[in-house]
């Protein structure tokens, strides 16, 4: 599953500074977190992640984008294994 990141625009003008980053599917126009993002947003390859700051990038779009690609997320701490007696 491939996504993008699509910029939600200042409301003043485009020309403003992008206020956040949205994770969209690979092609398509609604973000992770269900809002629908327009064409001409300014698209950059999810590869792009590390560079934008934690801040920058909405927390819903994060959490779901977490969920759907477990890898990316930090080490999960060990399950606890249940010892079995006998
Ligand atoms: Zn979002």
């Amino acid at each position: 599953m491939i996504f993008e990141l699509k910029a939600e625009y200042g409301f003043a003008s485009v020309d403003t500074e992008i206020h956040l980053w949205h994770l969209v599917r690979e092609g398509g126009s609604v973000a992770l977190c269900e809002r629908t993002m327009t064409v001409d947003s300014r698209t950059r390859s999810s590869a792009d992640l590390r560079d934008i700051f934690p801040e920058r990038l909405c927390p819903a779009c994060r959490q779901r984008y977490c969920e759907l690609l477990p890898s990316m997320t930090h080490p999960a701490p060990a399950a606890p294994v249940a010892h079995s007696k006998g």
